[in-house]
């Protein structure tokens, strides 16, 4: 998988909620969704970069959560 289309997506049964991702992102991609039940953590597939990877990225290296931040493959867009 080339690892210069891919985003990060947050699994929600895996994740645990502690906001480490969204601490330690250097785009500010990780945000909060308001959520009266649950406090939850989101990333911004848009401004997420991927970072390289999962052996890079600082948001998987310092995730508790085993398995919590899956890689994604952004889809290519039909040109017009
Ligand atoms: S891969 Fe990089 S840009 Fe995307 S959420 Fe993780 S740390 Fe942020
Ligand atoms: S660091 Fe991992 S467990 Fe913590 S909020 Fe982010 S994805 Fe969830």
């Amino acid at each position: 998988m080339s690892k210069e289309n891919i985003f990060f997506r947050i699994v929600e049964e895996k994740c645990i909620d502690c906001g480490i991702c969204r601490e330690v992102c250097p785009y500010t991609a990780v945000y909060i969704e308001p959520n009266p039940l649950r406090i939850r953590f989101i990333v911004d597939e848009v401004r997420c970069t991927g970072c390289g990877g999962e052996e890079h990225a600082l948001c998987v290296r310092f995730c508790p959560a085993p398995g919590a931040l899956m890689e994604m493959q952004r889809v290519a867009q039909p040109t017009v």
